[in-house]
């Protein structure tokens, strides 16, 4: 049999993919792919196109050519809703927490899907023991990082066949996106795969199952996170990651 009969479909992939903002093309033929199970790591300078790639992937911005697939399904096109409901979810950059709300009240948005509060909980506090601590207070008092948390705990218990993660690092502390990178590592033990996208790649290439770099709206480079950094020019490695 050919691989291509014996490996399971990747959970996500871009093929062929051109996107532009008016007349301006910014995407240029991005073929990305990723494989169920695994954290992938979509990195590259500032304006290279990684979140408009997230945003094709996500059905927010459509593409001018190429395709997105979701488990082998083609769904180029289809409503971010409806995106969503087949296992997409996505963390955007900058924090998706209702900030006038408290932790738990944050939580019980996602009791929409038919779960209850109390499982939510369980599993947020499960993975986040600091959101647990402070289930009572207004997100928007929360730290940074705890907002982050908050927002990948509530991504997390919609139990999303692929998390689209952009900027998770996006202006906290070296310490906290190590912790928050942690629990990224751990989440592909629940059956989700992970589609990551940094500026600032060191931290993430040490959670990082695949890694691509991506540049003036290409994908330049696919490898292992060990080739990926060795490919990486110094620059980019900067000392914020
Ligand atoms: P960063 O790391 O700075 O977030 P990026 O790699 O995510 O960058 P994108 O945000 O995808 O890059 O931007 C790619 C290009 O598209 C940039 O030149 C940007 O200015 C442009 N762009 C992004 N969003 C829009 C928009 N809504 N309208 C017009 N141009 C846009």
């Amino acid at each position: 049999m050919t691989d291509e009969l014996t490996e399971p479909l990747p959970v996500l992939e871009l093929r062929g993919v051109r996107a532009a903002y008016g007349k301006i093309e910014v995407l240029h033929g991005v073929d990305l792919v990723v494989p169920r199970g695994t954290v992938v790591a979509l990195l590259g300078p500032n304006g290279a196109g990684k979140t408009t790639a997230l945003a094709v992937a996500s059905g927010q911005v459509r593409p001018t050519e190429g395709d997105v697939f979701v488990a082998g399904r083609r769904v180029t096109g289809v409503a971010p809703s409806a995106l969503a409901a087949a296992g997409l979810c996505t963390v955007p950059e900058g924090r998706g927490v209702f900030r006038t709300l408290s932790v738990r009240e944050n939580l019980r948005m996602a009791t929409y899907r038919g779960l209850k509060l109390s499982v939510i909980e369980e599993r947020a506090y499960g993975t986040f023991p600091r959101l647990g601590d402070r289930r009572d207070q207004l997100a928007g008092t929360l730290s940074g990082g705890e907002q982050q948390m908050l927002s990948l705990a509530r991504a997390l218990v919609t139990d999303p066949a692929v998390l689209l993660l952009d900027e998770l690092s996006m202006g906290l502390a070296p310490m906290i996106v190590d912790e928050l990178y942690q629990q990224v590592g751990q989440i592909t033990r629940h059956g989700v795969s992970v589609l990551v996208v940094e500026q600032f790649a060191r931290t993430v290439l040490g959670v990082a199952d695949l890694a691509a770099i991506m540049s003036h709206g290409r994908i330049t480079s696919v490898g292992s996170p060990a080739q990926i950094e060795s490919e990486l020019s110094d620059a980019y490695l900067g000392a914020t990651s």
